[in-house]
């Protein structure tokens, strides 16, 4: 008798004990008790179900079969599972060759008497059976994740920053990994400061996570408490609120995703509308919310406008509108004379004492130089006496040229310090001067910086006048009249806003101390 053994695995069977190495030990060690000579051994192991009916194997041995049909008795696998799943394609394969080839395909547990007249019954059975298991399996697989997200638990491996556990009845839940947590709030953190690109936060932070792993877990809902369900059935998509602990504030992840969507540029790249460069700095004075601008598409064309951002009734005006009035209030500050006069003095007085200073500084360490390089003629001296040995002198050279390196570098420093003093005094001096113009036609950039250093806290806008409670005390000491800042003594703002144009250049330093 001679027989040809078939084995044949799937991926998901192979946990069952079922390998191709036992199903061909079981085949063999039949054979042999019935005597049968194993003319060939063919292993399928194409595992994928779409594989289940390009059997390449099998044609191999269908195609012998035809070729030799008279050599071969019998085609022998384990079980009828193992051949196919698939009724239609037991039926086609025993057709082939029991039929046409007179040669019997049969399993060697629970074989199939082809000459009686139950064996499609049988057949039907062992194919059938399996595949209904299957699909039953892979349907209750799917219907229990499908309800286990809708009660909000995790159905599978928990996102970085989580661990799976189990309780005490053996029923799986997420608890937050604490070690992980941390790291993964710090980025969702950084990334929604919108300063830094992500990416570079995350070499920074979490280089072992992959790029893209690393855009899934800012995208994954999972960090806020939440479970998304897919389709399933009749079921839409639905997200619902999970079991385990968020780890991320909502507020952070949406920033996060705005970021991500292109929403929201990151800040550096960011560029102050010109034309609304206020926004930073005013409040409603009715509920305190910022005032935010924006650009409406009216009969006359575009137009920008700045508008409460609680209640557009509070506060709704065109942007050159609000802008003038600004440049206005801000501008109508007369310098101080008398307190600039003093002020130009005592800082001509400074800029000569710290030349001063510099230049004591810069000839006592000339000095010093002057002692270390003595010091080296000394070893010099020495060495050649045959007094010092080479080491020593060695050691002693490097140290000097290096301390002389240093000093030198020091000087250096100081004497570049000077240089830009006198740059940075008249710069400030023409803005304190010309701060009326400056809030009219200054880049965006220069009105924010000279804003911020002036005003650390909100100003606030009914839509007439400007006042705040907070301004740099410094301003009390440039500029007369600083409480119309306040808000009061405005009947004199008409005529100080006159008078600061014809108010000569004064001198004196402000820039870096503001
Ligand atoms: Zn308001």
């Amino acid at each position: 008798m001679n027989v040809i053994l078939y084995c044949r695995v799937s991926t998901d069977e192979q946990a069952d004990g079922c390998s191709l190495e036992m199903q061909e030990r079981y085949l063999t060690g039949y054979c042999n008790n019935h005597k049968y000579n194993v003319l060939a051994t063919y292993h399928e192991d194409y595992s994928a179900k779409h594989y289940d009916l390009k059997r390449p194997e099998l044609k191999v041995i269908y195609d012998y079969c035809r070729r030799h049909r008279n050599e071969v008795d019998k085609i022998l696998f384990l079980r009828w599972d193992r051949f196919t799943r698939n009724l239609e394609f037991a039926l086609t394969y025993k057709r082939k060759f029991y039929d046409e080839l007179g040669i019997e395909i049969n399993a060697i547990e629970s074989p199939i008497d082809f000459k009686g007249t139950e064996w499609s019954m049988l057949l039907g059975m062992y194919c059938g059976a399996a595949h209904t298991e299957d699909e039953k399996i892979s349907r209750r697989t799917k219907d229990g994740i499908h309800g286990t997200l809708l009660k909000g638990k995790c159905s599978n491996k928990a996102p970085r920053g989580y661990i799976n556990r189990r309780d005490d009845k053996g029923e799986p839940y997420v608890e937050k990994d604490e070690t992980q947590a941390g790291v993964i709030k710090q980025v969702f953190e950084e990334v929604a400061k919108g300063v830094e690109a992500p990416n570079n936060i995350r070499r920074r932070l979490c280089p072992n996570i992959q790029k893209d792993a690393f855009y899934r877990m800012l995208r994954n809902i999972f960090y806020i408490g939440l479970i998304r369900v897919p389709a399933y059935k009749d079921d839409p998509e639905q997200i619902v609120k999970g079991q385990h602990k968020a780890i991320i504030d909502a507020e952070t992840f949406d920033k996060v995703q705005d970021i991500l969507s292109g929403k929201r540029k990151p800040m550096v790249s960011k560029t102050i509308d010109p034309d609304l460069y206020l926004r930073k700095y005013i409040v409603c004075p009715i509920c305190g919310h910022s005032i935010t601008g924006a650009t409406s598409t009216g009969k006359g064309g575009k137009y920008k406008y700045y508008n409460c951002c609680h209640d557009g009734k509070h506060l709704r005006r065109p942007a050159n509108y609000v802008n003038d009035k600004f440049a206005n209030w801000v501008g109508g500050l007369r310098p101080n004379q008398e307190v600039l006069d003093l002020y130009t003095e005592v800082l001509q007085d400074l800029r000569g004492e710290h030349k001063q200073d510099v230049q004591r500084e810069i000839e006592a360490l000339r000095k010093e130089i002057e002692k270390v390089k003595e010091r080296l003629t000394k070893a010099d001296e020495l060495f050649l006496e045959g007094n010092l040995k080479d080491e020593s002198y060695n050691r002693i050279t490097e140290n000097c040229e290096r301390q002389i390196q240093e000093l030198k570098g020091r000087i250096d420093l100081l004497q570049t310090d000077t240089k830009g003093l006198k740059d940075k005094i008249d710069y400030s001096v023409n803005i304190i001067a010309n701060l009326r113009n400056f809030m009219m036609d200054a880049p965006v950039k220069t009105k924010c910086k000279i804003l911020s250093s002036m005003f650390p806290g909100k100003i606030e806008f009914d839509g007439e006048k400007y006042r705040t409670q907070s301004y740099n005390q410094v301003l009390d000491l440039i500029f007369q009249e600083t409480n119309k800042l306040r808000g009061c003594g405005e009947k004199e703002s008409e005529k100080s806003e006159e008078v600061s144009h014809s108010v000569p250049r004064p001198r004196i330093e402000l820039g870096t101390k503001l």
